[in-house]
């Protein structure tokens, strides 16, 4: 392997890497899958108890990716403050407008991003062809500069105007970007990341185009609410403002079903036995069990329920 090859292997390696994400483990990730979106809970590529790493799409604009925390636990919440945040977090018309509205803003990024992009992989492999390494190093030295310092200007200003109060994480983003140009051209899409906190991430995959799966996803998110376990709250035991602030989410998950034409009470319905053995089914997360079973060992749910045929 020639040495300009090699130097072009550790380009896209690097480049490579700038497309993996980081999540949260109290967030949903909503990365773009073939013409549409999915949601990512769990999984990914390493995952910790603090959050996991997912890859995205290594184009600009198709690595785009939102990082959505879920609404604040209900035992933080009294009722009386919850209705009109729950109101706004489950609106989809307002996801799909914060959405325009902040790639709008963050638009002048795409042209820095775009010709770092060409410089990189375009003029990058053809001046080292043409004119070798220490012609090309200089050249491409100042374009990328160039390049950066508007990029970083552009972003310093608009994540401001935007995002006032994230101070750490525009730090973050505009050093990087000002240090390395393959940061820089993930600078446009990893800006929006945060764009959509504080929308519910149902009503996230509601209002994102071509969202593949949104019934399951809504139909467990349901159950986990209505079966709320002890240690996924923040006290001893589930309280009854956890009860309640749960109980609020869910009313407004199953509306948002029915405006989707799907009929959420068909979530909570005893499933058909998956295999002859099974009798009873654990009602929070589904997994059906023989009759020895006394309690789910998937999700620590107490009481199983018999599957009726
Ligand atoms: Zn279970």
């Amino acid at each position: 392997m020639s040495p300009v090859q090699m130097l072009l292997g550790c380009l896209l390696l690097l480049y490579l890497s700038e497309f993996l994400v980081w999540v949260r483990s109290d967030a949903w990730l909503f990365r773009r899958r073939g013409r549409g979106w999915e949601a990512l809970t769990q999984g990914g590529l390493i995952s910790s108890s603090r959050g996991s790493l997912h890859w995205v799409y290594p184009i600009p604009q198709l690595g785009r990716a939102y990082s959505v925390q879920t609404v604040a636990p209900p035992s933080v919440i009294h009722s009386k403050d919850i209705r009109p945040s729950i109101d706004t977090a489950f609106s989809v018309l307002d996801v799909g407008r914060r959405c325009q509205d902040v790639e709008d803003a963050f638009r002048p990024l795409r042209w820095p991003s775009w010709s770092l992009w060409g410089l990189v992989w375009v003029v990058c492999p053809l001046l080292l062809h043409f004119l070798g390494l220490q012609s090309t190093f200089w050249i491409l030295i100042s374009g990328a500069l160039i390049l950066m310092v508007t990029n970083a200007l552009f972003l310093a200003r608009i994540h401001s105007k935007l995002f006032s109060g994230s101070r750490d994480e525009r730090l973050r983003l505009v050093l990087s970007a000002s240090l390395s140009p393959l940061a820089a051209i993930r600078s446009f899409d990893l800006a929006q990341k945060q764009a959509l906190d504080g929308f519910h991430p149902l009503a996230v995959a509601a209002a994102l185009p071509g969202f593949r799966g949104w019934e399951e996803l809504a139909a467990a998110e349901w159950r986990r609410l209505r079966y709320l376990v002890a240690f996924e709250s923040s006290a001893e035991s589930v309280t009854a403002v956890d009860a309640e602030g749960s109980q609020e989410i869910r009313a407004a998950i199953e509306e948002l079903a029915r405006q989707r034409g799907i009929d959420p009470t068909l979530w909570d319905s005893t499933p058909r036995a998956e295999d002859p053995a099974h009798t009873h089914y654990c009602p929070r997360c589904r997994t059906q069990f023989t009759r020895q079973a006394t309690r789910c060992r998937d999700c620590c749910w107490p009481v199983l329920l018999p599957i009726i045929e």
